[in-house]
């Protein structure tokens, strides 16, 4: 079903939404949420393999899976007990989520984030600005990320939760319902592609919730709570991108054995030939990589963190650059709206600005570099 539509809903540039909200109700969206909350339970190998699978068929529903699983990761690392028996069953029950970093002046520097949200008795309220949220457009909740605003929410939540409140534990997780009244959600206009993955941007203005939504009930470094959002993220979508280079490599591979120029199959032709072969290279490369960070993940590896930076940033290189050369191996043939290596192609090149932009991930590489020399 979603390889037969995926190419209707790019072109509509939306999902059906009751397919997400039944996948979601399966627990597919973010299948590494243990079964105590009606999750899968699988292992970050398990759920990259099949995060590969979905990309291998349709980037936007990857893309809503990804964003599911981001907002269900920060809530299971960073809330209490009470807030993931709250909401964690509403995540693998059919209920749709989305995470909330990005501003217009905060996109590759978060610390520039000028979200708000300040204590008022019983309740937080939050004011601000998000862009491009993946997913956004469909989702029941917003996973918000935001500054504190006063010392009183610090001190208040910080001695509830007896988390301290030492400098720097400057920055909230907030669980937002979508319809909580000052919540506007609108939609991202024609992105270049996973078109249909309802990327919005969000108005947050003067919008209350229970303090209660605040993960963790207190204020933590902002760097510690994107980090480890973006970390689940960096790792879905490597996978995701695993999924693109088996799509365009299956795609490329079937069309040079078959179509025939100059009296050959396309594949005897030794130019065509290296494009398939270097096809494959990026495909077993990010695979690799991806197996080895989920390696890292599974075995709770202190080399976690930089295996995933590492996997994002093969893995999305080797997308957007395997895409092309499927475009190029089928020539006019996937040159158009339609093919599967057309979408991979728009699809791909994204996958190299999010969850850490190549040059993101290059510095954190090359920092980790340094740090180790
Ligand atoms: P900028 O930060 O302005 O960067 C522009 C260019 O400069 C990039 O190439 C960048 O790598 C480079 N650059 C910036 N600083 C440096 C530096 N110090 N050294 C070297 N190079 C640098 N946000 C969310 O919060 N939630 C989402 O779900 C989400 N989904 C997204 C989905 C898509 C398809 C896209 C396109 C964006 C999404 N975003 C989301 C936003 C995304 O996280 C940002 O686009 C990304 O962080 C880059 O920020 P920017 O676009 O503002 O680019």
């Amino acid at each position: 079903m979603i390889a037969a539509e995926a190419d209707a809903w790019d072109r509509a540039g939306t999902l059906p939404v009751d397919l997400l909200r039944g996948l979601g109700a399966e627990g597919r969206l973010c299948a590494q949420v243990p079964a105590a909350y009606g999750g899968w339970g699988l292992d970050s190998a398990a759920a990259g393999a099949f995060t590969a699978h979905v990309g291998s068929l349709c980037s936007s529903v990857r893309s809503v899976m990804t964003s599911q699983g981001m907002a269900a990761w920060t809530i299971e690392r960073f809330a209490t007990p009470e807030q993931q028996a709250a909401f964690l069953p509403r995540l693998t029950g059919g209920e749709l989520a989305a995470a909330g970093f990005s501003e217009r002046a905060a996109g590759s520097d978060l610390s520039a984030m000028t979200t708000r949200v300040r204590r008022d008795g019983d309740t937080v309220v939050l004011d601000g600005h998000k862009v491009w949220v993946t997913a956004a457009h469909y989702a029941d909740l917003l996973v918000v990320f935001g500054k504190y605003a006063e010392d009183a929410f610090h001190a208040e939540a910080g001695s509830e939760a007896g988390s301290g409140a030492a400098g720097g534990d400057d920055a909230v997780a907030v669980v937002v319902p979508a319809d909580t009244p000052g919540v506007r959600v609108t939609r991202v206009a024609d992105p270049l592609g996973c078109r249909a993955a309802g990327h919005a941007d969000i108005s947050l203005d003067g919008v209350r919730v229970p303090a209660t939504h605040v993960l963790g009930g207190a204020a933590l470094p902002l760097p510690l709570l994107v980090t480890t959002a973006l970390a689940y993220g960096r790792m879905s979508v490597a996978w995701g991108c695993v999924g693109i280079l088996r799509g365009c490599l299956t795609a490329a591979a079937r069309h040079a054995a078959t179509r025939e120029q100059f009296g050959a199959p396309l594949g005897e032709h030794q130019l065509v030939a290296r494009h398939l072969a270097e096809l494959y290279v990026a495909e077993r490369t990010a695979t690799r990589a991806c197996e080895h960070a989920s390696r890292c993940w599974d075995e709770g590896s202190p080399e976690q963190v930089v295996a995933t930076v590492l996997a994002k940033h093969v893995s999305a290189g080797n997308a957007a650059r395997g895409a092309a050369t499927a475009v190029q191996v089928l020539a006019s043939a996937g040159a158009q709206d339609g093919h599967p290596v057309a979408r991979a192609h728009r699809d791909a090149k994204l996958m190299e600005i999010i969850e850490g932009s190549n040059e993101m991930c290059q510095l954190m590489l090359a920092r980790h570099v340094l740090g180790s020399a």
